[in-house]
């Protein structure tokens, strides 16, 4: 499933972010074919109302919501980009997420040490922004190097290493002035030829400010927050307000209980639904599901992805014997009532190699083996 590290400086509310997650996690692994939960990572399902709509119709004997794991990588701070030991580590960690999520602290409290002394998120966010930006140009260097010395001799390998060569100097220009990778436009072709590199500053990145329970339900008053608003856009990153106490302060509660104290606080829901759907906002992600007597399921893939592609995230084989998908939208089969009313109504349709799976499609593949 989809990784995303939690990264930040000390004392933002990481691990307490973390360890709500971690506990959420197991509340839920009663629904999980996959419980297994190591140290450091945490998995949790994607809250869909559609799933359980699905499964009832179905009569399925269960369902199985999308996953998203979170990482814990403490201990990216100031320097870390020049340490050989530890911070070098912690930067390979970052390099196998697919987006990464910035705790930013914007509660005061003068009880908890702050490593600057205040709370300055936009502070924060350049430290760790430095560290990555560092990190890059240090591999682009040593990159650009190698490819000077270049003896490649047929015409497409030139070509490529050429669109390289221009996309990673552009890159370099962008990273000198503190600007990430991300924020450069690129040609396909481009990203492409740069893609073996994982550059650090490349990854989507959320800013997770953690705010004081009194300011969840309008993050907004928050000065803080107002302030790093404009920062996420100029730095091409997403923004999600948490209060990591609250989220903290949920997982010990019953869950009959939870509805009341979020309203108590003038929200309807806990912060991570919001976590989970900025992520998939930010990475372009879409949801289909499969659904038949054993189970309903939610798989997630990249938008644009086409059916066989698609099939391919159930399982390789899946994928190269694919022949055709039955595919109908979910509205119309909860409209139509079953598989076979939306058959009869000539919604269920017949999709090949070629069409892109839509948010929601409810689908079945008929594949070779
Ligand atoms: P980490 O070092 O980034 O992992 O930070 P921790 O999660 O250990 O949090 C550091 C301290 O801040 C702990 O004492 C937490 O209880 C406290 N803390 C975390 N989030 C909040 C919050 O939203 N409000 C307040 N007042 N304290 C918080």
């Amino acid at each position: 499933s989809l990784r995303a590290g939690i990264v930040g400086l000390p004392n933002v509310g990481k691990s307490t972010l973390f360890n709500s997650v971690v506990e959420n996690g197991k509340a839920q692994a009663a629904n999980f074919p996959f419980c297994t939960i190591e140290p450091n990572v945490g998995i949790v399902a994607v809250p869909d109302p559609r799933l359980n709509v699905l499964a009832e119709l179905n009569k399925s004997h269960r369902a199985v919501p999308a996953s998203i794991e979170f990482v814990d990588i403490a201990g990216l701070v100031k320097g870390a980009s020049q340490g050989e030991g530890l911070g070098n580590k912690f930067l390979s960690h970052i390099r196998e997420v697919d987006s990464i999520l910035q705790v930013v602290r914007c509660f005061e409290d003068n009880d908890i040490v702050h490593v600057n002394g205040k709370v300055d998120p936009r502070s924060d966010i350049d430290v760790i922004n430095l560290e990555l930006v560092f990190s890059d140009l240090d591999q682009i260097e040593k990159r650009l190097e190698k490819l000077k010395k270049s003896k490649v001799k047929d015409s497409q390998s030139k070509l490529k290493e050429e669109a390289e060569r221009s996309a990673l100097e552009r890159i370099q220009k962008n990273l000198m002035d503190g600007r990430p990778a991300r924020t450069v436009s690129l040609t396909d072709f481009e990203k492409e030829s740069i893609q073996h590199l994982c550059l650090l500053t490349m990854k989507p990145i959320i800013y997770v400010a953690n705010v004081a329970e009194s300011d969840i339900a309008e993050p907004g008053s928050n000065p803080h927050v107002r302030e790093i608003t404009d920062l996420a856009s100029e730095l091409n990153s997403g923004l999600v307000t948490i209060s990591a106490q609250v989220e903290s302060e949920l997982t010990e509660l019953p869950l009959e209980e939870r509805i009341e104290y979020l309203k108590s606080l003038g929200v309807s829901e806990s912060g991570l639904g919001n976590l989970i759907r900025a992520t998939y906002t930010l990475l372009g992600l879409r949801t289909y599901f499969t659904s038949g007597e054993k189970e309903t399921r939610a798989w997630t893939i990249h938008a644009g992805m086409t059916a066989p592609q698609a099939a391919g995230v159930i399982h390789s084989d899946f994928e190269k014997g694919f022949i055709r998908a039955e595919t109908v939208a979910y509205e119309d089969f909860v409209a139509a009532g079953s598989l076979a009313a939306a058959r009869e109504k000539g919604l269920l349709r017949s999709e090949g190699k070629e069409y892109i799976v839509q948010e929601g499609d409810v689908m079945l593949f008929r594949f070779n083996v």
